[in-house]
């Protein structure tokens, strides 16, 4: 009977006590601390790739890893499986813009790992530009640091690497990289505009061309007959009227190959553009354009064959 007591008393000490642990936590920091710290300990950062854990590292990557370690982290980072995720992005649309998400630091209790998206396999500076990335995130919770992100610390530790040519890149704001993205998807536009105004302006002069023969084979014919055939001043209007049309054309490919040529060079520093937006534990790149260009000035002169 005494014990059926005590085992009583002691449960409604434990439940008295948990209620007032409970109310405690709400209202006292250090025990929200705790508690937030507990559940970080326990959470898995993304529950779709848990289940690749327990597969080897690829050796590829995790020598990268190793000399990234060994040369700019002192090598004192925890060795970690790291490995190729084409999961990575699935789900989200890359867009017109074609931004992918390019690698992941991935937590799931004690259990650490870096996935990289496979499309990185064929470019080796983004490679390790996401993998710098991915380290520093590793670098900062093997340190005690579990709130940063990608605010202050996390972006410290970014300029260090940048600094050591760890990684090629240009530091930018994010609100830096979505202005420079909007301008590109407008000159895009603009150039695929100017495109088609070039390929009218080809047509027409296509046109004279032809409108070029036909005056020809009549002053063939003409020639032949001792007679006849058109006016000069046809002839000359139409010779004035294609050399302005080539006037413009020409104007209009030395416009477009220069504007080609700074939109070209803008995506390429997009693509090695480093920010990070906080709380945002993905990095997206943009997927290259095709190249604007590829025309060249014609001048092509009608055949007179009018004595
Ligand atoms: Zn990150």
């Amino acid at each position: 009977m005494a014990a059926h007591s005590r085992l009583l008393q002691l449960l409604i000490i434990v439940l008295f006590g948990t209620f007032v642990a409970r109310f405690l936590v709400k209202d006292i920091p250090a025990a929200k601390r705790v508690v937030s710290k507990v559940r970080l300990f326990r959470a898995c950062s993304d529950d779709r790739y848990s289940d690749v854990y327990d597969k080897p590292s690829d050796p590829a990557l995790a020598k990268e890893y190793a000399l990234v370690n060994e040369r700019h982290f002192g090598g004192r980072l925890p060795t970690i499986p790291i490995r190729w995720e084409p999961r990575l992005g699935e789900g989200s649309d890359p867009g017109p813009a074609g931004l992918r998400v390019q690698g992941l630091w991935h937590k799931c209790g004690r259990r650490i790992q870096i996935l990289v998206n496979p499309v990185l396999k064929s470019d080796a500076h983004a490679l390790r530009r996401t993998l710098c990335h991915e380290m520093i995130h590793e670098h900062l919770y093997a340190s005690g640091d579990t709130r940063t992100k990608h605010g202050p610390a996390f972006q410290t530790v970014l300029q260090r690497l940048l600094d050591e040519k760890a990684f090629e890149g240009i530091l930018a704001t994010e609100s830096d990289k979505g202005f420079l993205r909007s301008w590109l998807s407008q000159e895009k536009s603009a150039l695929a505009s100017m495109d088609r105004d070039l390929r009218q302006e080809r047509d027409a002069l296509h046109k004279m061309d032809k409108q070029f023969d036909r005056l020809n084979a009549r002053i063939r014919l003409a020639n032949v007959a001792g007679f006849g055939g058109p006016s000069d001043s046809d002839v000359e209007a139409l010779e004035d009227a294609r050399n302005k049309r080539v006037f413009v054309i020409n104007a209009l490919v030395r416009k477009y190959n220069e504007r080609g040529g700074e939109f070209n060079k803008q995506v390429k520093r997009y693509n090695i553009m480093v920010s990070y937006p906080d709380g945002l534990d993905e990095e997206n790149s943009f997927q290259p354009n095709d190249p604007a260009g590829g025309y060249v000035d014609q001048k092509k002169r009608h055949k007179k064959t009018r004595k």
